[in-house]
């Protein structure tokens, strides 16, 4: 199978359509959601069209956020995972680290366990899996090691879509995740690699927009989210962290930016995502 049937690309843009389709579980098609590619919604007078509302009804398809730090995984990725749970696909949530030496007043054995139970009530609030594997906050290694890890939990859960960090942090532990999915999920779709589960090719893989991983962000893609915000919102809550005990203030910053991403794309509530460099290809028919 070639990648382009595999990843199965159905963007005619002399329909003006921008599905997103992926090879979800089972060969079927599905899509992150009703979303629509940058700069396409709310076009205002004078300002060229770059594309249009997929306008399709959305189909669920199986998603694995993977993320250096719980707060990562249901704060910036969350709602994407909401989305596809909310119709119907399996979500999962896969922390390479518990976060643990987040908190200047708790102790990091301590501060790992409420992070783990929050992800957990979390998870559980938007009906995915929380899984860890607990590498040491701010020493998540860049190794194979970690890289069959998260092949293996990617051959388990067999998402169709992953949303993980961008490169562009100054975070080292979301730049070494980073590195992990991409060969991760590189590992995971190649048949000769024996593990325990056979192997699972990902559809597509998009980039979260992050407030630590904002260095070259260009968000080309906005998915609805107002239909689980205020269920994401209450997941996130799990963590005290979300209130800003930590310095950060991540419920005004993320909910507000729900708010914004929606004004750009035209939706209520929304996020931004950016899709991963080889998805962009397009293919355009001539005759
Ligand atoms: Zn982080």
């Amino acid at each position: 199978m070639d990648n382009a049937t595999r990843r199965n690309f159905l963007k005619d843009l002399g329909l003006g359509a921008a599905a997103l389709s992926v090879a979800g579980e089972g060969g079927r098609a599905g899509e992150i959601g009703q979303s629509v590619q940058a700069g396409q919604a709310g076009q205002m007078p004078g300002r060229p069209a770059t594309g249009e509302s997929a306008g399709e009804a959305a189909r669920p398809v199986n998603i694995m956020a993977i993320a250096a730090h719980p707060g990562d995984a249901f704060f910036a990725m969350g709602a994407a995972v909401a989305v596809q749970t909310h119709l119907g696909g399996r979500g999962a949530f896969l922390s390479l680290s518990l976060g643990e030496k987040g908190s200047a007043t708790i102790p990091p054995a301590r501060y790992g366990q409420m992070q783990r139970e929050a992800s957990e009530r979390a998870a559980q609030t938007l009906g995915a899996r929380a899984l860890f594997l607990d590498y040491p906050d701010g020493e998540i290694p860049v190794n194979d090691e970690a890289k069959f890890a998260v092949c293996d939990a990617i051959r388990e859960h067999k998402p169709g879509v992953i949303v993980t960090h961008w490169r562009g942090s100054w975070h080292k532990d979301h730049q070494a995740c980073y590195a992990i999915a991409n060969d991760a999920i590189f590992y995971a779709g190649l048949p000769a690699i024996a593990r325990n589960a056979p192997a699972h090719n990902v559809g597509q893989r998009f980039f979260a927009d992050n407030w630590e991983d904002a260095t070259g962000f260009v968000a080309d893609t906005y998915l609805d989210v107002g239909g689980v915000f205020d269920r994401w919102i209450e997941a996130c809550a799990a963590f005290p962290m979300w209130r800003g005990e930590n310095g950060f203030r991540y419920d005004d910053y993320y909910i507000s930016l729900g708010v914004a991403r929606g004004c750009l794309s035209g939706f209520e509530r929304a996020i931004a995502l950016m899709s991963a460099p080889d998805q962009l290809t397009r293919r355009l028919h001539s005759l």
